[in-house]
């Protein structure tokens, strides 16, 4: 995609790409881009507002491993963490630090025993007076300028940075990400704030598409109100710090509920944001049960939009409830919802068969399969299935698994008990139904939530474990009679969420393009790894409403559009 333009960059940019344009063309876009030039110096002259100086967006890069010094920075921050083990943290509304009667613990999945923090079991009164105060403060909020807004997101992507290996090590031990998945998490966050930032600034400059003679006819983007924002577990920083982000830079205020698994990822971006000096009362945090404290927040008449990220079946409840209006609503609430994934790569017999086996293995195993993006499903044709399958024992049986913390460890743990038994179970069942077990199928240590990589093959398209989303370690081979056939299984499941082709035909490719139904389509690399800007991420049918986070259309899901025509003579 065409990467942003600061507007420092204005100038050099209207030079180069005037000479590429028709006259007509030169014309709006100079007219366009003395716009925006005029509207930011407008608002970076206010000496008050002292905004950040705007370079093009780019992703963020990783951490270079290979570096000693790197290592020993995380290996220091991951002992700091494990220093504070059983410290109690509080929720947060209004800015004020406040205590429930019942605590949450967050455990470590790679040591249960270990407490990696306490936190409050909010209740139905902290939802309503975080209610109150989010109302309240959205008052003041709503008018602060979006170039303000934006820059609260820039200074916190900066602090972010400086803080890297804190937010990685608590990754690695709240919810058992390795080094390297813990930091690509930490690179999103920080990739969301500065693209998120940027859009605000674009959207605060649009123009309406026609100008009347006599008029001056404009379109302005003005923030909803209340948000809940319920982020999942897995990605627990960036997923948590974009939906909030966004919806906070529109110019709403936030309840943000974060998950149970992971509220001390969740408390690490509000630290992140009081550093910022984002005000008070914009982000509230309440930790608690979803049950309680997320159905109080998300039935109330106040609350203005729902951003959810998380399951389907509670996607689904959110979804329901919320299309409830309640005595004193004036609206019908906005619900974002991105929900789970049957993702599956296609392995044709015409693929590139090592980069297929490889891709495959990544996109199944990363963050032990606990993606909504994960290739849970891999269909390959009849001719080189055996061989596949073989190729792919040989590379899952190598998996070195054990405690996030040991950078030698590809996998970590799932989330929880819950998790590990539900992902058994899955096992089982499709063994039951005719599975063939080719590699894992056991815990790998009694000691925290291991299981190892698991592939069952001789999967019937429509078995339990091609239909049913299992968030975990266990992969289905199916065998397909040809690429039509392959098709037609990897479209055969309620979720379109996200799904690869392996194939050196052009002509199989072309038509995965328009069949393969599925908000994120991959050719000829893995089905995981989205990246900010390049690929916008959202899934059609039950996998959600198709937010496409990380694009150009996700901050108008937290903005209404006002049109406004002034007669000029
Ligand atoms: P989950 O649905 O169990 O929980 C998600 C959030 O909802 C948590 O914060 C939880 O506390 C909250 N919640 C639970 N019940 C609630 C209720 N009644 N009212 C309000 N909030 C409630 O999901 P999870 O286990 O945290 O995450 C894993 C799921 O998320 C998987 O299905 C995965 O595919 C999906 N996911 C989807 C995407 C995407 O972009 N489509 C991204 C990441 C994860």
């Amino acid at each position: 995609m065409e990467p942003f333009l600061s507007y420092h960059d204005i100038k050099k940019e209207k030079i180069t790409n005037l000479e590429r344009m028709t006259d007509k063309q030169a014309l709006i876009q100079t007219e366009a881009l003395l716009r925006a030039t005029k509207w930011f110096t407008t608002q970076n002259s206010k000496p008050e507002t002292k905004l950040m100086k705007l370079t093009k967006f780019k992703n963020e890069p990783y951490t270079d491993w290979s570096k000693p010094a790197n290592r020993k920075k995380q290996e220091l921050a991951i002992a700091k963490i494990e220093k504070q083990f059983g410290k109690e943290y509080p929720n947060i509304i209004g800015g004020e630090k406040l205590t429930a009667k019942e605590k949450l613990h967050s455990l470590n999945p790679s040591n249960p025993n270990q407490v990696v923090g306490v936190f409050q079991k909010g209740t139905v009164d902290d939802a309503l007076k975080a209610l109150k105060v989010a109302e309240k403060k959205f008052a003041e909020w709503s008018k602060v300028p979006p170039a303000k807004r934006a820059d609260y997101l820039f200074k916190a992507a900066k602090i972010m940075r400086k803080r890297r290996f804190e937010s990685n090590a608590t990754m690695i031990i709240e919810v058992g990400k390795n080094w390297m998945e813990a930091d690509g998490d930490t690179a999103e966050a920080i990739d969301f704030l500065e693209f998120y930032g940027r859009e605000m600034l674009r959207y605060a400059d649009q123009k309406a598409a026609v100008q009347l003679p006599g008029e001056k006819d404009e379109v302005v983007y003005i923030p909803l109100g209340v948000g809940i924002v319920i982020p999942p577990w897995n990605f627990p920083f960036a997923i948590l710090a974009g939906m909030t982000t966004a919806a906070v830079v529109a110019g709403n205020t936030v309840i943000l509920k974060p998950s149970s698994d992971s509220p001390l990822t969740g408390m690490r971006f509000m630290e992140v944001m009081e550093e910022a000096g984002l005000p008070a009362g914009v982000i509230n945090f309440v930790a608690g049960p979803g049950s309680a404290v997320g159905d109080t927040l998300i039935k109330h008449p106040k609350s203005r939009f729902i951003a959810f990220t998380g399951s389907k079946e509670v996607g689904i409840h959110i979804n329901t409830e919320a299309a409830k209006v309640l005595p004193g609503q004036i609206w019908l609430k906005r619900v974002v919802a991105e929900m789970g994934g049957k993702d599956s790569i296609i392995v044709d017999s015409e693929a590139n068969f090592e980069e297929a086996v490889a891709g495959v293995t990544v996109s199944a195993f990363g963050f032990q399969g606990q993606k909504c993006s994960a290739c849970s499903r891999a269909i390959v044709d009849a001719k080189i299935y055996d061989k596949f399958v073989a190729a792919l024992k040989k590379r899952v049986d190598a998996i070195p698994v054990g405690e996030a913390k040991d950078l030698s460890n590809y996998m970590g743990p799932v989330i929880n008990k819950g998790a590990m038994e539900n992902i058994m179970r899955y096992i089982e069942v499709a063994q039951k139904e005719g599975g063939k077990l080719v590699s894992g199928g056991v815990r790998a240590s009694e000691d925290g939530y291991f299981i190892r990589p698991t592939v069952i093959a001789n999967v019937e398209p429509k078995a339990t474990i091609s239909q049913e989303e299992i968030f975990g370690p266990v992969l289905a081979v199916i065998k397909a009679k040809n690429f039509d056939h392959a098709l037609e299984i990897a479209n055969n499941t309620e979720y379109g969420l996200t799904g690869a082709v392996y194939s050196k035909n052009k002509k199989k490719i072309e038509r995965a393009r328009t069949e393969f139904h599925v908000g994120n389509l991959y050719l000829n690399r893995k089905c995981t790894g989205a990246m900010v800007g390049a690929h916008p991420f959202g899934g059609f049918n039950m996998s959600g409403t198709d937010s496409k986070a990380g694009g150009r259309d996700y901050l108008l899901l937290f903005l209404q559009a006002k049109s406004i025509a002034t007669k000029i003579k």
